[in-house]
């Protein structure tokens, strides 16, 4: 099987590079050097993000924006410099439309509660597709029941395409107030249309949150270009820390939208009388952040940027489409998600085994898989299947990797 000429180092793309910025990929797994291919769980983390962390740590730490002191103001001009960081990154028109929440997950927790809670009504709709990651539907769920709306799954066919049809005729049927959509999903790696929803959802008077998570390291976001109304995402996929992310959101819905929780830092003043709350961003932001997190997704971008993103991006589908070349051509072995646009994951099933066990022995030879349902589990329903194994690759991978991982697979079989 011949390896794509893209897998090679290009001019604008040196993956043994860019692998020497990543540390841990030096790593012994189980006495075999790492392969990691659990990329849609978490990305590694490049040198500079490490650095950017302990640095501020080293010698920045401080709590931001009242500080009276020179750390003060050094950890609030970087808190700051992250947050138009980030705007840029997205093309946000204004910085203050950039929250920082603990991920993905607390971003959707946020609309849902604040959007949700003042908007909704019984009768009302939201539309999530059939498969979503538990954070864009749970949530949606919990405001539906405080509030008497619905939840609907959009259909996902047998590839793991979104059906548009069939969301364009469940917006005709009327009160859809929000349709939530992965850009990316991180159980089959498909990359659904977000153009073709927003527009859907903005044409029947509903709203669209785009749910980012698997797509912000693939290639660049313009959520002006978009027209979403929100758009979320989670440092960590983005070769940054864990538990840090960001809510993007319309300046008029989020003027609009009641803080979501209270503390310190979202008020502007408070009395028994009466309080009254800070303004964007703050307002979304009680109690000390993780000033630390905002640093390190700088960092991350900041790294982003100095690639060629879109020699990245090639390598990264010519991976892709090795590895499902390889996978074709191995018995046994069912692909779970072919839909025509796909990114980074390859979701699969081989014959005779339980993904979990697996997982296991992919491990024993220093391969990085995930598992199970994947936070996914009514489209797992739906194919009336456990779960999958799911390789899912980043720009840092390579092709010796995808073959470690189809060797370590045959091995596996054979133990079966
Ligand atoms: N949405 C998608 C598509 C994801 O892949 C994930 C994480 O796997 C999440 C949401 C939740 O992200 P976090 O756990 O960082 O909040």
């Amino acid at each position: 099987m011949n390896r794509p000429e893209a897998l090679q180092s290009t001019a604008g793309f040196d993956v043994e590079a860019v692998r020497r910025d990543f540390p841990i990929l030096q790593e012994q797994v189980n006495g075999h050097p790492l392969v990691y291919l659990d990329n849609a769980a978490t990305t590694q983390k490049p040198r500079a993000v490490i650095d950017a962390i302990s640095h501020y740590y080293l010698h920045d730490n401080s709590n931001v924006h009242r500080g009276a002191h020179a750390l003060a103001e050094r950890a609030t001009a970087k808190f700051e410099a992250a947050r138009s960081t980030v705007a840029e990154f997205l093309n946000a028109p204004h910085r203050e439309q950039i929250l920082w929440t603990r991920g993905t997950t607390e971003s959707i927790n946020l609309v849902a509660f604040s959007w949700g809670r003042n908007n909704l009504k019984a009768g009302d709709r939201i539309l999530v597709s059939a498969m979503e990651h538990h954070s864009n539907i749970v949530p949606w769920q919990m405001v539906a029941e405080a509030t008497g709306a619905t939840v609907e799954p959009i259909p996902v066919d047998e590839t793991g395409t979104l059906e548009l049809a069939a969301l364009e005729t469940l917006l005709e049927q009327g009160q859809v107030r929000m349709v939530a959509v992965g850009h990316v999903s991180n159980a089959l790696g498909t990359v659904n249309p977000i153009d073709d929803i927003i527009a859907l959802a903005h044409k029947h008077g509903a709203l669209a949150l785009i749910d980012g998570a698997q797509a912000v390291s693939h290639w660049p976001i313009d959520v002006q270009a978009l027209d979403c109304d929100f758009y979320v995402f989670s440092a960590h996929k983005l070769f940054g820390p864990t538990g840090f992310g960001v809510l993007y959101g319309k300046r008029d819905l989020l003027e609009a939208m009641p803080p979501y929780q209270g503390g310190g830092e979202m008020i502007q003043s408070v009395s028994f009388a009466g309080t009254t709350y800070n303004q964007l961003p703050y307002k979304f932001e009680a109690g000390t952040p993780d000033i630390a997190g905002a640093i390190g997704l700088a960092a991350a971008i900041d790294y982003l940027n100095g690639l060629d993103r879109e020699a990245a991006a090639a390598h990264e589908r010519a991976l892709l489409a090795y590895a499902e070349e390889k996978a074709f051509a191995t018995p046994g072995i069912t692909l779970v998600g072919t839909a025509a646009h796909k990114v980074s994951v390859l979701s699969f099933l081989v014959e005779g085994t339980h993904p979990n066990d697996l997982g296991f022995l992919l491990d024993q030879q220093g391969v990085a898989v995930r598992t199970g349902h994947h936070c996914a589990q009514p489209i797992m329903e739906q194919y009336h299947i456990p779960g999958t194994v799911r390789a899912s690759f980043a720009f840092y991978n390579t092709s010796d990797e995808v073959d470690r991982l189809f060797e370590a697979l045959e091995k596996a079989r054979q133990f079966f």
